[in-house]
């Protein structure tokens, strides 16, 4: 058998969760977002996980330079310029419950590791997500996939009572139940309001790309709630990369050829699709171009 070799750290080092057992933030009535684990969790005195992105790194450029604002540099130079695997170096774990409707959208992003809580083996709890009257939202009549200003009270009530029948379904459910049904069948009549719970483990970079989607305007408001959520967790973790996925991605606009084109020229967007053409007069707003 080879001999283990154990090194010690040249630095003392901390638990970047300062010795919690996690760190949760509740999410509308039932939901929560907790971080459960971190990697790198313990750390040099004095870093981050930023550290993790940092070191990796520096296999591909050498040692170079080692400085606290160099790091910063060399973090945001990666994330710049797309080199994304340093930012696999840090993971997150996570335990999350949210309704069963945002989890649909979460479990599309394939990166991560996810184990749900199974309704076949245990029974659900009779928690339903109910927005408040005043989050009660209209169809919105320039995207078809969204809602925007509150509907006005009088409809969010009957909505409100719509989903009070609904969730008066898990009666029903217990029953069935009781007399025999089983659970993976009896669960069907539940509404998509109903809370689930899992354990969902990612790397940065591809959390990154999560926040990037769900945290964005065009994003559901639900699932933008728990991205906000899980945004304001991992960021006393891992600063540096944030700071830099705020001001490059979260924050930056992508401009196509066209758009480009049309900067240049002054002329307008050189297409007869109209979605596109309002999506550069948003564009033109957030860069202060009218
Ligand atoms: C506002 C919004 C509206 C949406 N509307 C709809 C909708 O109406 N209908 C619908 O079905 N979906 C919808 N989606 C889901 C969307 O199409 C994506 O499935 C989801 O956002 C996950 O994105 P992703 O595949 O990039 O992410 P991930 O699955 O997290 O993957 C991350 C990246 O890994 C790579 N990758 C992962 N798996 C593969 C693979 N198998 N092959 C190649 N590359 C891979 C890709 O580069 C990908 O971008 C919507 C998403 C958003 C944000």
């Amino acid at each position: 058998m080879s001999e283990i070799k154990r090194i010690e750290s040249e630095t003392p080092l901390v638990d970047l969760m300062n010795g919690s057992a996690r760190w949760e933030i509740p999410v509308h009535d039932h939901g929560f977002v907790a971080l459960c684990d971190v990697m790198p969790r313990l750390v040099p005195e004095g870093q981050t996980a930023d550290f993790a992105i940092v070191q990796a790194a520096r296999v591909s450029y050498g040692q170079g330079t080692k400085k606290v604002q160099e790091d910063r540099g060399l973090v945001r130079y990666l994330l710049r310029h797309r080199h994304t695997t340093p930012f696999e170096m840090v993971e997150f774990k996570f335990h999350i419950a949210m309704p069963i409707f945002v989890a649909r959208q979460w479990i599309r992003h394939r990166t991560a590791n996810v184990n749900e809580y199974s309704a076949r083996y245990s029974v659900m709890p009779d928690r339903f997500y109910r927005p408040t009257i005043e989050n009660v939202r209209q169809q919105s009549s320039v995207n078809r996939q969204g809602g925007e200003e509150p509907i006005d009270v009088g409809t969010a009530q009957q909505f409100l009572d719509y989903l009070t029948r609904a969730e008066s379904l898990y009666g029903e459910y217990e029953k069935l139940i009781e007399k025999g049904v089983s659970r993976e069948l009896a669960r069907c009549g539940l509404p998509v309001s109903v809370y689930t719970e899992w354990y969902w483990k990612c790397d940065l970079h591809n959390i990154m790309h999560f926040l990037s989607l769900r945290m964005d305007p065009h994003a559901q408001q639900e699932i933008r709630d728990f991205a906000n959520a899980m945004y304001a967790l991992i960021e006393p973790v891992c600063p540096v990369a944030m700071e830099a996925f705020r001001d490059y991605r979260l924050n930056g606009v992508f401009l196509t050829g066209l758009e480009l084109e049309a900067l240049r020229t002054g002329e307008a967007l050189r297409t007869e699709n109209k979605r596109e053409t309002a999506e550069w007069e948003a564009k033109k707003k957030r860069l202060g171009l009218g």
